[in-house]
Order: C-alpha cells, then sequence, then structure tokens
C-alpha cells in the first residue's frame, strides 16, 4: 500500500476537522489518515491524541438533535440513540456495532446455534451505500486535499477498510464472550456470517441502479458491479450523479440476520462387506424408496455417523465400489464421509472408537475399522488412489462340466505376468459407461484347487491393476475381454463367487487399539 503523506500538523488538523465535519466518525476518520495500527482503534486515549482534541465529543448535547429511528421491539438490538450523527462513512459500524450491546447480541445468536468449535471466523456482510459513500468521501478528499490524496487516487478508497477494523476492535471482545479459549480468524471453522442492513439502502443506491441499468439492462447491484463501474469513473462523472461528499445520515445500521456454519468435518476408515446382497450405496427408486438388497454399506455406517455429529447432511465415496454380490474382505476398503454443516464437531479420539464400535455391534453384514477424522484434503488422494491402486482378487471359477485337472492349473500357475488385456466396456455396464477399449494389467494370477471338492471348480488369485474388470476377465465377455482365463485355459469357464480381498492403497493409516 502507498503510505499516505501528511507533511504538517496543520494540514493534518484540517483533514480531520473537514472529515469530523462531514459526519465521519473518529475511527472513520483514522482510516482516511492511514492509521494501521490495530491497538489505536481499541484504544480512546490514543485515538482522541491522533485527532488533536478535534475528536467528536459523543455524549455533548448539542449535538443530540439528529433523530433516529429506535429499534426496540423489533427483535433486533435496539440501536442505541446516537447523541451524534450516524458516521457517514460506516453508519455506525464502528460506533454502534463496536459497542458491548450489539456484541453481547452477536455472543448470544451465536451461543444459541448451539455449534461446537474452538476456531471462529466473523463474516460482516454490508449494505452496498457503504460503498458509494466511501467512494464519495475519497472523490472529496482527492478533490479538497490534492496534495495528499492526488497521488493515491487510484487506491481503492477502502484503503484501510471498515470491515477490518471493526474486527481489530471486536474480535478480542467477542471471543471473551463466547469462549475464550477459541480462535478467532479468517480460515476459522465456525463462519459467523452476519448481514447489517440500512434503512436508506435503496434511495441512496437508486442512482447506482439506473447507471448499471443504462449499460445493461438486467445488471443487477452487487459489490462487484459497483467496484467496477467506479473503477472507471472520474470525479466528474461521479458528481453527476452522485452526492459528494455523502449527506449527513439518519439511520444506522442494524443487524439483519446472523448465520452460522460449521466447515464441513470428514471421516474416514475402511469397511468389509460379508453379504452378497448389500450394495456400496443405496438402490433407490424415483421416490427414493430402497428397491432391492439387504440395505448398503453407507446406511449401515450413516445411520450412526448422523445422530453423533448432528449435521444438515453427508456424502459417503469409497475408493472405487464393488458390485452388490462381491463382497469385500481383508483390511478392507477406504472410505470417507464428509458431514456437511456439522453441530457436533470436538471429539476424542475414545469418543470415535465408541462410534466404530457402535457400527460394528449394529450388524454382521458390514464391519468398519480405522474410523477417524480427517482433513480434507484426504477426500482428494481418495480420489487420486482410485485411479492408481492395486487390487486383490478371490474367485471361485466354474468350467463347463469337464473337471479340472493339476494340468490345467499348472497351465494358469505357469501363465507369464504381468498379462496386458484389452477390455472393451463389458455388457454389463455398458448402459452407464462409455463404449472404449482399455488395456488393463493382470499383475499377479494363482489357481489351486477349489476346497469344496466339485471337480468343475477351482479357485483364483489375482492383483490387477485399479479399474481392471475381473468377473470379464473369467470368462471373457464374449471375446470382449481379451485374453481371458476361458482362453488361456481353451474351455468356456465362469465366476460363481468373488471376493476383494485387498485394495492396496495405504491410507487411512491404521489405528492401534
Ligand atoms: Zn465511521
Amino acid at each position: 500500500m502507498i503510505e499516505m503523506v501528511i507533511e504538517t500538523e496543520g494540514l493534518k488538523k484540517e483533514i480531520v476537522s473537514e472529515l469530523l465535519n462531514l459526519g465521519v466518525c473518529d475511527k472513520c476518520t483514522l482510516r482516511y489518515l492511514g492509521v494501521k495500527d490495530p491497538v489505536v482503534y481499541r484504544n480512546t486515549a490514543s485515538i482522541k491524541t491522533i485527532l488533536g482534541g478535534l475528536s467528536k465529543k459523543e455524549d455533548d448535547d448539542d449535538v443530540a438533535d439528529v433523530d433516529i429511528d429506535n429499534e426496540e421491539g423489533t427483535g433486533l438490538p435496539p440501536a442505541k440513540l446516537l447523541k451524534c450523527n450516524p458516521c457517514a462513512a460506516c453508519l455506525g459500524l464502528l460506533q454502534s456495532c463496536v459497542e458491548e450491546s450489539f456484541l453481547d447480541h452477536i455472543a448470544d445468536d451465536i451461543k444459541k446455534a448451539g455449534i461446537e468449535s474452538s476456531s471462529y471466523a466473523p463474516v460482516l456482510t454490508l449494505p452496498i451505500s457503504l460503498q458509494i459513500r466511501a467512494q464519495s468521501i475519497w472523490f472529496h478528499l482527492i478533490d479538497k486535499f490534492p496534495q495528499v490524496y492526488k497521488s493515491l487516487q487510484y487506491m481503492k478508497p477502502e484503503g484501510i477498510s471498515m470491515k477490518t477494523v471493526w474486527k481489530w476492535i471486536s474480535t478480542m471482545d467477542l471471543k471473551q464472550k463466547v469462549d475464550s479459549k477459541s480462535e478467532w480468524m479468517t480460515n476459522g471453522d465456525l463462519v459467523i456470517n452476519m448481514f447489517l442492513q440500512y434503512k436508506d439502502e435503496d434511495p441512496e443506491c437508486l442512482p447506482m441502479f439506473k447507471l448499471l441499468r443504462q449499460r445493461n439492462k438486467r445488471a443487477e447491484l452487487t459489490r462487484g458491479a459497483v467496484e467496477q463501474m467506479f473503477h472507471s469513473m472520474n470525479i466528474e462523472t461521479f458528481h453527476t450523479h452522485f452526492k459528494c461528499p455523502p449527506p449527513i445520515p439518519t439511520n444506522q445500521l442494524v443487524l439483519d440476520k446472523l448465520a452460522c456454519s460449521h466447515m464441513a468435518l470428514f471421516i474416514a476408515g475402511r469397511y468389509c462387506k460379508y453379504s452378497r446382497d448389500v450394495s456400496q450405496s443405496p438402490w433407490l427408486d424415483l421416490e427414493g424408496k430402497r428397491v432391492r438388497g439387504e440395505g448398503s454399506v453407507q446406511e449401515y455406517i450413516t445411520e450412526h455417523v448422523t445422530p453423533i455429529f448432528n449435521c444438515d447432511t453427508l456424502r459417503f465415496s469409497a475408493s472405487g465400489r464393488e458390485d452388490s454380490d462381491v463382497r469385500m474382505l481383508g483390511k478392507g476398503r477406504p472410505f470417507v464421509v464428509e458431514l456437511i454443516n456439522p453441530k457436533k464437531t470436538i471429539f476424542t479420539p475414545n469418543r470415535i472408537k465408541l462410534l466404530q464400535k457402535t457400527i460394528n455391534e449394529s450388524t454382521s453384514l458390514i464391519s468398519v475399522r480405522d474410523l477417524q477424522i480427517v482433513d480434507k484434503k484426504a477426500v482428494t488422494y481418495l480420489r487420486d488412489g482410485e485411479l492408481t491402486k492395486n487390487k486383490l482378487y478371490t474367485a471361485l471359477c466354474k468350467s463347463d462340466g469337464r473337471e479340472i485337472t493339476a494340468e490345467m492349473l499348472q497351465t494358469l500357475n505357469e501363465t507369464k505376468t504381468p498379462i496386458v488385456l484389452q477390455q472393451i466396456t463389458p455388457l454389463r455396464v455398458l448402459h452407464r459407461r462409455s463404449l472404449i477399449t482399455r488395456p488393463r494389467s493382470i499383475l499377479e494370477l494363482r489357481a489351486e484347487p477349489a476346497s469344496n471338492q466339485s471337480k468343475d471348480m477351482f479357485i483364483l488369485h489375482v492383483k490387477t491393476e485399479a479399474g481392471t474388470y475381473v468377473k470379464e476377465f473369467v470368462h471373457g465377455d464374449f471375446g470382449r475381454t481379451d485374453p481371458s482365463i476361458s482362453d488361456l485355459l481353451g474351455f468356456p469357464t465362469e465366476i460363481m463367487a468373488l471376493d476383494v480381498t485387498e485394495v492396496e492403497l495405504d491410507w487411512p493409516p491404521e489405528i492401534k487399539d
């Protein structure tokens, strides 16, 4: 930022008294003097020193004549009857909106929302009148004190923004009122959206709205559109459309609404599935009713997660998926649940362990392990892993009736790996996948006699590259997968049952008991 140069005390005094005459409050006057020290804004004595005794006497009866609406009885914080006018620049944001009663009201609303958090991010949404007023004061200063402001004219009028100053003054107090151990920062987990309203917003914005509509018939009055408009506007044009300096306001900002929402939380783990009649996600009809199966992995997990975190909604994703008739064994498949706007957010590892126990005791069809709270980045890790991870399968295979001999198994076991397959999109998934030929590798292959004594069956262990269709690798899918086990053996082979025994993704980290 360009430094402001005010060469003499006399000149500074002139600027201060000009701003105060415009109805600008002490703190906004400091902003226009370029004061960047947060401590100063919190200290009335320092403010008075800098303003050199010209500071507004807010308890002076001489300036108590401005008529201000009393908001009492509206459910909104009572607008304190200012004995001086609301500031022409901040409309009271740095006056009544930093006072104890206002901050108490905010703190109560935050507590009422009942959302646990250890860090908070206050966000102010302000009326557009403030933007227009800031521009107006800025142009007035450039006009009146060119020796100081002319060289800064391309700087934003809000060089030291009122939002920033509001935070400098208020967050320490809010922290004490809400939770003295909490952290308050721009990337805090609990976002406190405060919407402030100004009674004269519409009339004050009307000239701007007209200007925008002249340029574009469908233009909306937005912060960005206004900023863009001012960017290309010179002082002369500004004067023809807006009052410069801005009029002294009679109404001040009031809190219209406060809304709290917590950043999403992510809980990860690995799941096993022991049933051949459970899908990964629910099969729903158009009305949202489940159409088949014994429920889904997603439901068995999330029905216990939702009440614990008390979240609005959630999103379940896993590192790939198995068909509903395929079991997921071994250490299981990594998954992550994104919890949207959770209200319970602070958990000890023991609490998560208990959640895992609850899920595991509720069903014998699935189980979870390594359940833990993870970072948002984990989701990308999971998705990337989906494209690169290898998987191990065990398949029960059946011949066309002929007996499986030791020689046949030997043929398979002596096949050189990796075997590179050309897989045309399988018929069974053609309705949801595009028709292409994918080269995929079988990295390891081992065949052994079936333990169930059936002479026409054998067991096949394979390790595959991500994205390989294993069922098709066995039967060949009418020649669409080449080569297949049927090709290698020289007779038709079917797949009777399939288990995933390992998903080679080293995430989430194992949790030792
Ligand atoms: Zn102000």
